[in-house]
């Protein structure tokens, strides 16, 4: 027997040992024969059905909590466990610079993927924000993250109906004021056609406020947010956490609403890949699943969060303190302008589990919503066949057969694709099989 193929054998024969103990549980790694040969395949290790296609990975991420189960999985070792030895989290200045780098891709020095704001996969997919519109197909993976991110508001603005309580009954009134005086609102947010655009538009549209008119909508990227709003570049702005809560505790504004009040346990950010990544490498792909979820599942351990938010506070990572993050990753908010606080940890950032069921898994009903409302303000086109794009990126099967080979309860994967009815906090209902619906129920809207 060759030190190779011995060293294969034993290899194997541990991993039969070790079992679904290793799986189930949060066990460590089994070991790798100390810098066995990379053809000594982990995957099985992890129940795979085969070897992994490679051990390299370059995942993009934005300085936001959105991104913790990628840290995470890389500095408590879950992507090593599961064989993707070579997994780097790289730092993005802004979701342009993401979006950029996933284009060229690792060949051009790029990612092969990452965090994701939502429908960005998909318009990068339609070729809608690449350059010279190229197509490039992206698959949706995973949801990292619900709940954690907010509008930010500036205390000049204290006691004008913008928030959560008053914003419907007295919000319009005082920004139609500062449009007729020449001075209109800008709100911020960190990039077009998603997530935070599509939270800061749904709040003034429930006031009755034409985002497209009546506000002035700018891009910022969310760690210079804190540092634009002291000096008065923007009004408001949404973004992930820590940055809103920065906000408050900096005594710069006040918190007018957070979206898990919006939307409780809505969809937030994901990891989201290239396609071509993807299909070449897809034990690789399951590896990465595993340990996002093995991640997700650290996470939501409430004794984790304080080494998390440690973890998270490096320089390389999120770059805050860590005593300034712990209170967000808490569910811990002072709204900062009379509104109550609120303390509550299922307000807070939840990775695996909310109290609608999985959060990790990617329902197709969520890229719907995200795809419905890009309609609803005309970003694509009113006929666009949106659930033709969300059956060609969303990859739940790959999620649910991950899910599987790590030995996830058959009662966390979910049966359905669709969460089914979801209801906003203006009272307002998206139902998956009618989006035309909730188009026709919304107050203000782009499309016809
Ligand atoms: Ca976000």
């Amino acid at each position: 027997m060759t030190q190779f193929s011995r060293r294969k054998f034993i290899y194997t024969a541990g991993v039969a040992a070790l079992g679904s103990a290793a799986i189930k549980g949060c066990a460590s790694a089994p070991s790798n024969s100390g810098g066995a040969s990379p053809v000594a395949s982990p995957a099985a290790a992890t129940g795979g059905g085969g070897g992994l296609e490679t051990t390299e990975v370059r995942l993009g991420f934005i300085p936001i909590f959105e991104a913790a189960p990628l840290i995470i999985a890389k500095e408590k070792g879950f992507f090593e466990k599961h064989g993707v030895k070579d997994a780097m989290v790289i730092k993005q200045s802004s979701w342009g610079v993401m979006r950029d780098n996933t284009e060229i891709g690792t060949e051009g020095g790029g990612v092969d993927g990452g965090q994701y704001q939502m429908p960005m996969p998909h318009l990068i997919s339609e070729g809608k924000i690449t350059k010279g519109n190229k197509k490039i197909p992206m698959y949706t993976l995973v949801q990292l993250i619900t709940h954690a991110n907010g509008i930010a508001i500036a205390n000049k603005h204290l006691g004008k109906g913008l928030n959560m309580k008053d914003g419907q009954s007295k919000g319009k009134a005082y920004i139609d004021s500062l449009k007729a005086a020449g001075t209109p609102f800008t709100a911020a947010h960190t990039f077009p056609e998603s997530n935070q655009e599509l939270w800061i538009r749904y709040f003034f549209g429930s006031m009755g406020v034409n985002p497209d008119t009546d506000v002035k909508l700018i891009v910022i990227p969310s760690a210079q947010t804190v540092a634009n709003m002291k000096v008065g570049t923007m009004d408001g702005f949404s973004t992930g956490d820590p940055w809103p809560y920065r906000i408050v505790s900096d005594k710069i504004g006040y918190m007018a609403i957070l979206t898990a009040q919006m939307w409780e346990f809505h969809p937030e950010e994901y990891l989201a890949m290239r396609a071509d990544w993807v299909d070449k490498h897809p034990n690789t792909t399951k590896a990465l699943l595993k340990a996002i979820m093995e991640a997700q599942q650290w996470l939501d351990v409430a004794e984790n969060r304080k080494e998390a938010v440690e973890i998270l506070s490096k320089k390389q990572y999120i770059n805050v303190k860590a005593d300034l993050m712990m209170a967000p990753m808490e569910g811990n908010y002072a709204m900062g302008d009379g509104q109550p606080d609120i303390k509550d940890k299922n307000k807070g950032p939840l990775y695996w589990k909310d109290g609608k069921g999985s959060v990790s898994y990617p329902y197709k009903s969520h890229d719907l919503w995200f795809l419905t409302e890009n309609v609803r303000w005309g970003f694509l086109p009113g006929d666009t066949d949106t659930k033709k794009i969300v059956d060609a990126v969303n990859r739940e099967d790959l999620w649910k057969e991950a899910a599987k080979e790590l030995g996830v309860a058959a009662a966390d994967i979910p049966t359905e694709t669709s969460r089914g009815v979801e209801t906003f906090y203006d009272g307002i209902k998206f139902d998956p099989k009618d989006p035309s619906a909730y188009l026709k129920a919304l107050k203000v809207k782009k499309v016809a």
